[in-house]
């Protein structure tokens, strides 16, 4: 007979692969749904920044606040997978806001940073500002700093997925929910199809948790209910190396704010937000896009152009939807949708929400699975390290005792954690497994290897 699971999420992004680990590690029978590979939607698309927002301190003050204490919690579950960011906030004469108004914005949000590890700003003159970042224009006339903090979203979302597994979820990606099982308007389950083998399926469910992000209308509306969103484009571009040593966040020429983003090895410039109610699957990038960025960031940065670019990338936010304003101002808050009010009992969407606060509607979202389930069991996500999170190792030490280059074992660490051992003992086996088969990143045959094995690559 098949199994019935507690529950089936939909949605192999940050929001829906926390779901299904906060929800396996309570001890609910759980699958997860995914139609690509983990984060092939907007979180693969986006900044990568565990951020309070600090924009957001001008409209919508409780994102901001929950934003920046999840981020703590994400800090302390994904420790190997985070990375600094001081930003440096260059201002210029004609500014949208002057030195002034953005240091009265900075103290404000100098009282969430206790939160998420952060520091105060500091205001640099313009020389202590073009000492830091050297290509800056010369035409600032001072500085401000801002901490942040990033996180690899790819490997977030796959350690998520791992998590779950090893607590006792079924994992599928490549698979697409292409319908529902319903009995009058109790939603039983969900139809999947395979999307390598072509072979379709049935799983029962008592409860299914769409966590689609910006395809959350359309499962919506195949489970028989309706959610309404505010969908909004936003395109980035990635420079093939670091063009700046710091974060920064820079004012576009319409005076709304854009960011350079130090990631890894790359740095990214973004980002656009315009409305889009198109197809979330075929998200257009136009030259237009492009040059909107460029021509923002060579005011404060002049040698942009110079840079190779090396892709551009689309992400479809999806906000909740409100009338009557600016893309930029619509709220990042989340919302839960029980659709037993709208024609399908036993159906739950997560709308909304950030990538900064993902476990926090995570762990919202299984709350209320629970209570429908008449489970009591507690959230743990917030103080469970994600696999291979649980110690820090030493980059020395281990570069020595497998003899291999510092950068190689400090790339394994950082992406893998202590599982990171697993890759170098396949390398201590079979020394061609070194062989690098990606410059730029240096990775290496066997962590290949170790993703197809063990995490669905
Ligand atoms: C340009 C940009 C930059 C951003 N930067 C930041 C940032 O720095 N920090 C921050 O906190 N937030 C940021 N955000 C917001 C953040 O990226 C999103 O809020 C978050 O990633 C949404 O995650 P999600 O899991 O809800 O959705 P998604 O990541 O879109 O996941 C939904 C998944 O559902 C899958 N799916 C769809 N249909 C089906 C189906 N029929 N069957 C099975 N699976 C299906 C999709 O393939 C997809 O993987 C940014 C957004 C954008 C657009």
């Amino acid at each position: 007979m098949a199994k019935t699971y507690d529950v089936a999420v939909i949605g192999g992004g940050a929001t829906g692969t926390g779901i299904a680990r906060d929800a396996a590690l309570r001890g609910l029978k759980t699958i997860l749904i995914e139609k690509k590979d983990f984060s092939a939607g907007t979180t693969g698309a986006c900044g990568g920044m565990i951020h309070g927002g600090s924009r957001y301190l001008l409209f919508d003050v409780e994102t901001t606040r929950l934003s920046c204490i999840d981020s703590g919690y994400i800090q302390n579950i994904a420790s190997n997978l985070i990375f600094r960011i001081p930003f440096l906030i260059p201002i210029m004469k004609d500014d949208k806001y002057g030195i002034e108004k953005w240091e009265a914005f900075l103290k404000v949000y100098d009282k969430f940073q206790k939160y998420k590890s952060g520091k105060g700003h500091t205001r640099l003159t313009k020389e202590e500002a073009l000492r830091l970042e050297p290509g800056l224009s010369h035409d600032i006339v001072g500085a401000l700093s801002m901490d942040e903090w990033g996180i690899d979203v790819f490997r977030l979302t796959v350690l998520n997925a791992l998590s779950a597994r090893e607590a006792g979820a079924d994992i599928r990606n490549h698979t697409e929910v292409a319908g529902f099982i319903k009995t009058g308007q109790r939603v039983k389950g969900i139809r999947v199809k395979d999307k390598i083998s072509g072979k379709t399926e049935d799983i029962e469910a008592r409860i299914v948790v769409n966590a689609a992000g910006p395809w959350v209308t359309k499962i919506a509306k195949m489970a028989g209910a309706s959610v309404k969103l505010r969908p909004s484009r936003g395109v980035q571009i990635v420079f093939e190396r670091r063009i700046s040593n710091l974060g920064m966040t820079i004012t576009a020429i319409d005076g709304r704010p854009l960011y350079f983003i130090p990631h890894e090895h790359t740095t990214i410039l973004g980002t656009t937000d315009d409305d889009y109610f198109g197809d979330p699957d075929n998200l257009p990038i136009y030259n237009d896009d492009i040059e909107y960025l460029l021509t923002s960031a060579q005011r404060v940065f002049p040698e942009i152009r110079k840079y190779r670019r090396m892709r551009a990338m689309a992400g479809l936010r999806p906000s909740l939807f409100e009338w009557g304003k600016v893309e930029e101002d619509v709220s990042r808050e989340f919302e839960i949708f029980d659709h037993e009010k709208d024609g399908a009992s036993g159906f739950i969407t997560i709308a909304g929400g950030k990538l900064a606060m993902y476990r926090l509607m995570a762990e919202k979202t299984t709350d209320l699975v629970c209570k429908k389930l008449k489970i009591k069991a507690k959230c743990t996500t917030h103080t469970t390290p994600l696999p291979g999170a649980e110690e820090n190792l030493d980059t020395i030490s281990l570069s020595e005792k497998f003899k291999l280059p510092f950068y190689v074992v400090k790339r394994l660490l950082f992406k893998y954690g202590t599982r990171a051992i697993d890759i170098l003992n396949m390398i201590k086996k079979d020394v061609y497994q070194v062989s690098i088969t990606c410059n730029c990143e240096a990775i290496t045959e066997a962590e290949l290897r170790y993703c197809i094995r063990n995490e669905w690559a």
